[in-house]
């Protein structure tokens, strides 16, 4: 188990591209060459890649438990873990506080990364406690794709009604490259989908868009 002392919560947060799991990864790796037992977990409503691995746009992947709720991950973390890394943490309820809070004071280094706003620029899930809880925080920024200055907010590309029944309304819309982009404050437009009205988004890739192995599993 270690130095209990070495128990902590970190926080790498940021808007959808902005590097929170290569951030992630890049702190798992160097506890491996630390010789530092770790374990990845992530929720499974995460399926746009595939459900075992964690991974980055830029194609890195690190192997992952999928796990429904935060629960299972204190069920699931073995007694020689000295990291946990938890991707896409703004998808679990407020228990993934709880759930660090215990391995922390178990001396557990935990290591949560995940949106810190939803496509409207609201505080998504359980991430603003988990930001407060935090002895660490880490907030990273993408490039804003409309002007190219620092985005912190991702930007919804899509309305209606898509393949897998989810609507403009709904919070969560999993799959990044066709459905948002980064965009600063300023470009940022929280209640419109107006690059896609405007043309800016290519229709063409939406309508042949084909239905990205949502049912994997
Ligand atoms: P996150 O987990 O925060 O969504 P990833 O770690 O998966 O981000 O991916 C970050 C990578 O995404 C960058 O290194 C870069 O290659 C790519 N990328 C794509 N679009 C952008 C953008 N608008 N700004 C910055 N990086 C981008
Ligand atoms: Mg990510
Ligand atoms: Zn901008």
């Amino acid at each position: 188990m270690g130095n209990l002392h070495n128990g902590q919560v970190e926080v790498v947060c940021g808007s959808m591209f902005s590097g929170k799991t290569e951030e992630l990864m890049r702190r798992l790796k160097r506890a491996q060459y630390a010789k530092q037992k770790i374990q990845v977990f992530k929720p499974v409503i995460d399926q746009r890649y595939s459900t075992d691995h964690v991974q980055s746009h830029d194609a890195n992947r690190i192997l992952s438990t999928p796990v429904t709720t935060a629960i299972e991950i204190l069920e699931k973390v073995e007694d020689n873990t000295r990291v946990v890394g938890i991707d896409e943490a703004q998808f679990f309820d407020e228990t993934l506080v709880d759930v660090a809070q215990k391995l922390a004071y178990r001396g557990t280094r935990v290591i949560c990364a995940g949106l810190d706003m939803d496509f409207r620029g609201q505080p998504f899930g359980p991430m603003p406690k988990l930001l407060a809880i935090a002895e660490q925080v880490t907030k990273l920024s993408a490039v804003c794709m409309v002007c190219g200055e620092p985005a912190t907010r991702s930007q919804r590309l899509v309305g209606e009604v898509e393949p897998s029944g989810a609507t403009t309304e709904d919070q969560v819309l999993v799959g990044a490259h066709d459905y948002y982009e980064a965009r600063c404050r300023f470009c940022h437009e929280p209640n419109t989908i107006t690059s896609f009205q405007t043309g800016l988004f290519p229709k063409s890739k939406l309508i042949q868009k084909t239905p990205e192995k949502n049912e994997t599993a």
